[in-house]
C-alpha cells in the first residue's frame, strides 16, 4: 500500500475537495486559486520567452535576471537589502519549504509548528526525520501565544516555522510579536522558517512585516516567497527561498536534488512581472480586496459569522456563531452535496483535527460566482441552522 508520511493523508484536502466539487458540479471556494483573468503582461512575457529564449536548464539557483528582480522587488516593496547569494529560486513555495526543511533539520531535531498549519509542513518535518511540537493560535483573533511558544522549546529544538500572512486565518504577525520571537530564537539559538507566500496580499494597504526586518532574525531566517501567489498564477510553480548565504547554500544543495531548476520561460516572465509598477500591483490587489469584502458582506447578510481577514485569498466562518453544528468536515461535505458550494474544513490544518468550528472559503472569484454561492449558502443555512 502507498502511504504518506505518518500523520498526513494520502491525498491533500485541497485536491480531494476539488475533485468532490468537480464531481458534484459545485462552486469551488475550497482550494485557493482565483478565476480572474490572468495577468496578460505575464502571459505575453512567458510566451515570448518560450519562443525567443533558451529552454534548456537555467542556472541551478535561478536565472540571474530573476534573482536580481526578486532583490529589487523586496527593496522597493519591503525595504529589504538582499544579496544575490541569498536567493534560491525553486519550483514553487512548496519546493522551497521542502528544500529548507531538508537543509535545516537532522533526524532527532525538534521543530515548533503553529496550528492551524499549511498541510505540507508536518509531512516534510517527518520526511526530514525530525519531530514536531505544536502550538495553537487562539481563536477568534488567532493570536500567537508567545509563552506557549517558549514552553514548547526543548534542548533539541532547532527551528520555529511561521506563516504570515496566515493561511487559513488571514491574520498577519506584527513587528512586536516578531521581536519577541527574535528574542526567543537568540536566547535558544534557533532558526526560523517563515512562509511569506501571501506577502503581497495584505488587502487593506498595510505593509508586510517579515522576520528579515528584525535585526535578531535577519541571519536566522529563511523567508519563502511565491510568484504563483503574487501574480495569481498558482500553476506556474515559481517560488524562492531568501536567507543569509550559509543558509541559502544549504537550501540550494537540497534544491539541486529535488527539482534542480524550474522552467526558464516562467522565470523570465516572473522577473518582468516583479518589475511592474506599484500601480499595477495595487490594481491587482484591489480585485482581491473587493472580492473579500463582497463575500464577507454576503455571507454576513446570510447569517454567517465571518472572521475578519487582513490577507490571503481566504475568509473563515465560525460555525457555532453562525448557528451551525461545529463539525466542519460534516458541514463541508453537506455543503458540497446539498448546496453545491465547496469550502475547506479548518480541522484539516490541525495535526489531530482538534479544531472543528471553522470553515475556510476562497473569495478570489468573479462577483457573479460569489453571488450564486452566497445565495446557495443562504438557503443552506436556512435549512439547517
Ligand atoms: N495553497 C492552496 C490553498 O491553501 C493549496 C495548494 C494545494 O492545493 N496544494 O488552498
Amino acid at each position: 500500500m502507498i502511504r504518506g508520511p505518518a500523520s498526513s493523508p494520502v491525498t491533500t484536502i485541497f485536491e480531494s475537495t476539488s475533485r468532490r466539487a468537480q464531481a458534484r458540479g459545485a462552486i469551488n471556494l475550497g482550494q485557493g486559486f482565483p478565476d480572474f483573468p490572468e495577468p496578460a503582461e505575464l502571459l505575453e512575457a512567458a510566451a515570448s520567452a518560450v519562443r525567443g529564449r533558451s529552454n534548456q536548464y537555467p542556472a541551478m539557483r535561478g536565472l540571474p535576471a530573476l534573482r536580481e528582480a526578486i532583490a529589487a522587488y523586496y527593496r522597493r516593496t519591503q525595504g529589504l537589502a538582499i544579496a544575490d547569494d541569498e536567493i534560491v529560486v525553486t519550483s514553487g513555495g512548496t519546493e522551497a519549504l521542502a528544500a529548507a526543511f531538508l537543509a535545516l533539520l537532522e533526524p532527532g531535531d525538534e521543530v515548533i509548528l503553529v496550528q492551524p498549519l499549511y498541510d505540507s509542513y508536518l509531512p516534510m518535518v517527518e520526511l526530514a526525520g525530525a519531530t514536531a511540537r505544536l502550538v495553537d493560535l487562539q481563536p477568534p483573533g488567532w493570536t500567537l501565544p508567545i509563552d506557549a511558544l517558549e514552553a514548547a522549546i526543548s534542548p533539541r529544538t532547532r527551528l520555529i516555522v511561521l506563516n504570515t500572512p496566515h493561511n487559513p486565518t488571514g491574520t498577519a504577525l506584527d513587528s512586536g510579536t516578531l521581536e519577541a520571537i527574535g528574542a526567543l530564537c537568540e536566547r535558544h539559538d534557533l532558526l526560523l522558517l517563515c512562509d511569506e507566500v501571501w506577502e503581497a496580499t495584505l488587502l487593506d494597504g498595510a505593509p508586510h512585516v517579515s522576520p528579515l526586518h528584525v535585526a535578531s532574525l535577519r541571519n536566522r531566517t529563511v523567508k519563502i516567497g511565491s510568484a504563483g501567489k503574487i501574480f495569481a498564477l498558482t500553476g506556474w510553480k515559481v517560488g524562492w527561498a531568501v536567507a543569509a548565504p550559509a543558509l541559502a547554500n544549504a537550501i540550494a544543495a537540497r534544491h539541486q536534488f529535488l527539482t534542480f531548476t524550474t522552467a526558464p520561460s516562467l522565470q523570465w516572465a516572473v522577473a518582468d512581472g516583479l518589475a511592474l509598477s506599484e500601480t499595477w500591483h495595487d490594481a491587482h490587489r484591489a480585485r482581491f480586496s473587493a472580492a473579500r469584502d463582497h463575500l464577507t458582506a454576503g455571507l454576513g447578510a446570510a447569517g454567517y459569522r465571518v472572521l475578519p481577514a487582513r490577507g490571503t485569498w481566504f475568509v473563515t466562518v465560525d460555525l457555532a456563531a453562525s448557528g451551525l453544528p461545529p463539525d466542519d468536515v460534516v458541514i463541508a461535505e453537506r455543503m458540497i452535496d446539498e448546496a453545491g458550494v465547496a469550502a475547506i474544513p479548518v480541522s484539516a490544518f490541525y495535526a489531530e483535527r482538534a479544531q472543528k468550528n471553522y470553515l475556510r472559503f476562497c473569495f478570489a472569484k468573479e462577483s457573479g460566482v460569489l453571488d450564486t454561492a452566497i445565495e446557495r449558502l443562504s438557503d443552506f443555512r436556512g435549512r439547517i441552522a
